[in-house]
């Protein structure tokens, strides 16, 4: 995967048979499906891949128990084989991990065992292992660092859990060798359009810009999708500058904490806190990652950042559940990710997270809501809006073709004693896989700004050297990245 031959493409083909506005799980789900059934397909990127929501998700793949509370069982059925269809497929990015549920309450046993019952029989031949009943003494041993006041027994069941960015960097990677052409930094500015012979607006291409040359070029395509996320409505307004907003915005926040903490290899899933809301603790790359919120946003924001009282309500709310007192210098990292719910007229807890695909009467498509574990879904229902149903059922999963991004066999140097990420493995994602700023490589080539932010800055003067030289590029880049990964850095770090 190489900007400069997608740019040199780009400058060259100015016909394409789809443009694919937006590089997060939608947008690169629909280029690989287009691309796979042999359209030539261009993918434009305003910022990183999975710069957006995509890298800052609760990090499962999951069916999803609050769905099954909702009775939303062709969602949950629908997400339990898309979790199947990882953990079979994208392997190499996607676990099972075992979650445990804490219960306080004896008829809550009831309704929990018989709620996971369904849950597995759901997943039908994609499940994992079994769910079970625990006693007390079970939980004490599973979790370690859990306070166990009142627990009269628990449910351990199991979901997908994988790193986000770096499925969506594999997924980059797989449209490439699908045909697929890919860009970063590549924001689509407006839409360009015709008079069709009945005197109606049709879509026939983008102006995008890229942001490295400050180059603007005119892509011409037959047909567009727009999957840009929490922007989806400003490309919907680009097209049809009065239609009203299809989403509104809600923003969820996590904390990263060290492993000590909690040490456990099992998940724990608290499904009501006394708010109402789900709190989670998930064993992730060596640490704790703990959430989430939910709030509703005003307008979308492109680096949104945890708020004071989001960072309050997880602590305060861990306070019943760990033995350890969680503090706010306790925090290595925090992240707050936004999602774009389809309009309606109830809270953005109980909105649906299903996706849609509408077309305007110009002829854009676009992707409303969604999640991660179905993006698949929505890519081919985007794409068959595109083309049409595709006949030919024959394609292969290629996503195993490529790696995580460690090495095997890789003995360099770590980047920090407290990540793990080896020089060898930054020189590979430099070279390789698109990066462009020293934040796509602390933050979603690796996940260092994600683990431990401190640990991320501490580094970064290193790493910086070390992209440069592979880059070709001279001490006053450094000192820029250097400058503007200080700011990038404020949005991890709690106040
Ligand atoms: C807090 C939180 C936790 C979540 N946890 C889970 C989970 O555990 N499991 C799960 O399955 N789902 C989860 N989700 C949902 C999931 O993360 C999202 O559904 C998914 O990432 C959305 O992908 P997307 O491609 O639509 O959006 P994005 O990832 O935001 O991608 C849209 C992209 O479009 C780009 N873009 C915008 N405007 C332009 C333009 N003009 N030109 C070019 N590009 C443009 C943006 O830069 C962005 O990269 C979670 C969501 C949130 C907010």
């Amino acid at each position: 995967m190489y900007r400069d031959k997608s740019i040199q493409r780009i400058s060259s083909d100015i016909d394409w048979d789809l443009v694919v506005i937006g590089g997060g799980a939608m947008g690169l789900g629909c280029a690989m499906e287009s691309a796979q059934r042999g359209y030539k397909t261009l993918l434009l990127e305003a910022n990183d891949f999975a710069s957006g929501t995509s890298s800052r998700s609760s990090k499962m793949i999951h069916g999803g128990l609050r769905y099954l509370r909702q009775l939303d069982i062709a969602m949950v059925r629908q997400s339990l084989k898309e979790r199947g269809h990882l953990l079979r497929h994208a392997s190499n990015w996607v676990k099972e991990q075992r979650i445990i549920i804490p219960l306080y309450k004896r008829q809550e046993l009831v309704t929990y065992s018989i709620g996971l019952f369904f849950y597995d029989l759901l997943a039908g031949r994609d499940n994992c292992q079994s769910s079970k009943l625990l006693n007390l003494q079970e939980i004490k041993d599973s979790l370690p660092g859990l306070a166990t006041e009142g627990i009269k027994g628990g449910v351990e069941y199991s979901d997908g859990l994988f790193d986000d960015a770096r499925l969506a960097i594999g997924l980059a990677h797989a449209s490439s060798a699908m045909g697929a052409t890919v860009a970063n930094y590549m924001p689509v500015d407006s839409l360009m359009k015709t008079k069709s012979k009945s005197g109606q607006d049709k879509l026939i291409g983008v102006i995008a810009t890229d942001k490295e040359t400050a180059t603007s070029y005119e892509i011409k395509a037959k047909k567009i999708i727009n999957a840009a996320g929490t922007f989806t409505d400003t490309i919907i307004n680009l097209d049809q500058p009065q239609e009203s907003h299809k989403q509104v915005i809600s923003q969820g926040s996590h904390i990263v904490l060290p492993a000590e903490v909690f040490p456990a290899t099992k998940g724990m899933l608290i499904p009501q806190t006394e708010d109402g809301r789900l709190m989670f603790c998930l064993p992730w790359h060596g640490r704790i990652l703990m959430g989430t919120t939910d709030i509703q946003m005003q307008k979308a924001s492109w680096q949104p950042k945890p708020q004071q009282d989001e960072i309050d309500f997880i602590l305060e709310n861990s306070q019943s559940y760990f033995q350890h007192k969680l503090q706010k210098g306790d925090i290595l990292s925090s992240f707050a990710g936004q999602r774009a719910l389809i309009s309606g007229s109830v809270s953005s807890k109980e909105l649906s997270r299903t996706h849609k695909i509408i077309r305007s009467s110009s002829g854009l498509i676009s992707v409303l809501g969604g999640k991660w574990t179905t993006y698949r879904c929505a890519a081919v229902d985007a794409v068959n809006q595109a083309w049409g149903k595709d006949t030919n059922k024959s394609h292969q999963s290629i996503l195993n073709d490529f790696s995580q991004g460690a090495l095997e066999d890789d003995s360099s140097q770590f980047i920090h004693p407290n990540l793990p990420y080896r020089i060898k493995q930054i020189e590979r994602a430099v070279k390789h896989e698109m990066v462009v700023n020293l934040e796509d490589l602390l933050a979603r080539r690796t996940r260092a700004l994600f683990l431990d932010a401190k640990a991320a800055v501490a580094c970064a003067d290193d790493v910086a050297r070390i992209m440069a030289q592979i880059m070709g590029k001279d001490s006053q880049w450094i000192s820029s990245e250097l400058s503007s990964f200080q700011e990038s850095v404020k949005q991890y770090l709690p106040q």
